[in-house]
């Protein structure tokens, strides 16, 4: 690579003393102009976004970035946006700029930003055709949204209390929990399983636990029966995963089963 002979003492005097534009310096040196960045960005000079010359014509119109205000014209605006009904993020992509700036010259030419509802409800939709689901509609811009809180509120209260809920097991939630089944016995339990959560794939220890939910980890019925308090057929869990395993119990019973089966095995030995 060719060297040249720029120092900081120059870019400091030319690029911040005498404003000059990365282009004009490079000119100067008779290199690339991103040469001349490179080495701004060396010496730990900071560049600026936009030339004086820029900042100060920006000043005059109000507008922070000039680079659009020729393409952006009050007449192209209106006939994008007004007439044709495109959106905001349409116009951006027409004129290659972001969505944000078309934002900014439609408020500086005074033209009205259409909300989201305005947009959807009286905008760019074929006039015969219906709008699309869940696009800024209520019940009572739709009749079909009204209709179907109707039907399905009126039909579905009631229909999954007790006995008509899947996982009713005949009401045994509320029987209370044997005497058997004190603090002794789960603090064996939780000291049989090392105070860990024993799902594999959590594995929490009850430190955690106790940061996280309070309280120690609960010992868990395998077979759900509140009256097998068996040792083998308790093990601890996180109360994430004993709730987890209210629902497809026949597959937990069984994971558990198994793990409880494989420690039998190592304290044998
Ligand atoms: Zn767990």
């Amino acid at each position: 690579m060719k060297k040249y002979t720029i120092t900081k003492k120059f870019l400091i005097q030319e690029y911040l003393r005498n404003q000059k534009t990365m282009k004009e310096i490079a000119q100067i040196k008779g290199c690339a102009r991103s040469i001349i960045g490179a080495y701004l960005k060396k010496f730990n000079i900071r560049t600026r976004k936009f030339s004086q010359k820029t900042i100060d014509a920006c000043k005059q119109t109000g507008l922070n970035n000039k680079r659009y205000s020729k393409i952006l014209t009050y007449k192209t605006l209106y006939r994008q946006y007004v007439i044709n009904k495109k959106s905001l993020t349409e116009v951006a992509k027409f004129i290659g700029c972001g969505r944000s700036t078309v934002g900014k010259y439609l408020n500086e030419y005074k033209i009205h930003i259409r909300s989201i509802r305005e947009s959807h409800l009286g905008g760019h939709h074929k006039p015969h055709s219906k709008p699309s689901w869940c696009k800024g509609l209520t019940k009572y811009t739709d009749k079909r949204l009204y209709l179907a809180g109707k039907k399905s509120s009126k039909s579905k209260i009631g229909t999954h209390l007790g006995i008509q809920n899947p996982n009713w097991l005949g009401g045994i939630s509320k029987l209370p929990y044997p005497f058997k089944f004190n603090q002794e016995l789960k603090e064996k339990i939780r000291k049989r399983d090392e105070y860990q959560c024993q799902n594999k794939e959590c594995n929490m220890t009850e430190e955690e636990h106790l940061v996280v939910y309070g309280r120690v980890l609960t010992a868990h019925h395998i077979d759900y029966i509140k009256n097998n308090c068996n040792e083998n057929n308790l093990i601890s869990t996180c109360i994430q995963c004993n709730f987890r395993a209210n629902y497809n119990r026949d597959m937990w019973k069984e994971y558990y089963q198994e793990i409880i089966a494989s420690k039998g095995v190592l304290n044998g030995k």
